[in-house]
């Protein structure tokens, strides 16, 4: 008796299981709302870091650099490694840091004021 070799062409499972099994009906808690953490700017900032709020953002009174985020924590670093001097030539809760706070917002005021000059209008 011959055992005739079956070819098994099973080898190459075509079978593609979609695997719909995934269709969870599960609603995610994301309701996130879109806008990020607003974080209030501290009016005591001012004198504790030098900094202020310009168009809804943080500026740096001294060296006019903004920060996205009003956060204490990067006001601070941003005071303590650029402005560390003032912190010495300025020390807080003194007469001379609230006069030299006035001083650079004064000059803010009047950058302000320069921005919005007269308009040239190119005559063609
Ligand atoms: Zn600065």
């Amino acid at each position: 008796m011959y055992e005739w070799l079956k070819r098994s062409s099973e080898g190459t499972s075509n079978e593609e299981r979609n695997a719909s099994e995934g269709s969870s009906n599960k609603i995610l808690d994301e309701c996130a709302p879109k806008k990020s953490k607003v974080y209030h700017f501290h009016q005591e900032w001012e004198l504790d870091y030098f900094f202020t709020m310009v168009k809804e953002k943080c500026c740096c009174l001294i060296c006019n650099t903004s920060l996205a985020m009003p956060k204490k924590g990067n006001l601070e670093r941003h005071f303590n490694t650029m402005h560390s001097k003032y912190q010495t030539d300025f020390p807080p809760n003194s007469e001379i840091r609230k006069s030299k706070l006035q001083a650079l917002k004064s000059q803010l005021k009047v950058q302000e004021n320069m921005f919005s000059g007269p308009i040239e209008q190119s005559v063609g």
